[in-house]
């Protein structure tokens, strides 16, 4: 099948893995909205909501409750967002939940793309090691 996020678990890509156990891999995500930005995926290959079983959903929720705790622990975020696409608005047709770290940025809150803010994911795998 050629699905980029199961050519990731295969290894036959690299990732920035975060988290990984027997159903469930975690990586930073390639073109981050935020730092840390985070994709937790099913080691299975299930396409949306509708697709995957319960069973791997609740495993992928107790994954995003880790998460989230090393996403403040370590690089000190103000709030988290959990985002799931599907159908249109999904580009990679592999299920994934983001994780989007925000920030205080003074008067504002980092919510949307700010270029200028947005690290290398790899300085930032080096803080959540
Ligand atoms: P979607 O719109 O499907 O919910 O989001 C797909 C996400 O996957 C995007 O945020 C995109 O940057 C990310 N992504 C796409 N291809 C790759 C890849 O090869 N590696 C990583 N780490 N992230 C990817
Ligand atoms: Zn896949």
């Amino acid at each position: 099948m050629d699905c980029i996020f199961c050519k990731i678990i295969n290894g036959d890509i690299p990732a920035l893995k975060v988290y990984e156990d027997d159903l469930v891999l975690a990586f930073l995500d390639i073109n981050p909205d935020t730092n840390g930005h985070t994709l937790i995926i099913p080691k299975k290959h299930f396409t949306d909501l509708d697709d995957i079983d319960l069973n791997t959903l609740t495993a992928i929720n107790e994954v995003s409750k880790k998460l989230k705790k090393l996403l403040e622990e370590k690089l000190g975020c103000d709030g988290i967002s959990l985002l799931q696409n599907n159908g249109l608005v999904q580009e990679v047709k592999h299920y994934h939940l983001h994780l989007k770290p925000c920030y205080k940025d003074k008067n504002s809150i980092e919510t949307i793309k700010h270029h200028e803010l947005i690290s290398d994911p790899k300085e930032i795998y080096k803080k959540l090691k």
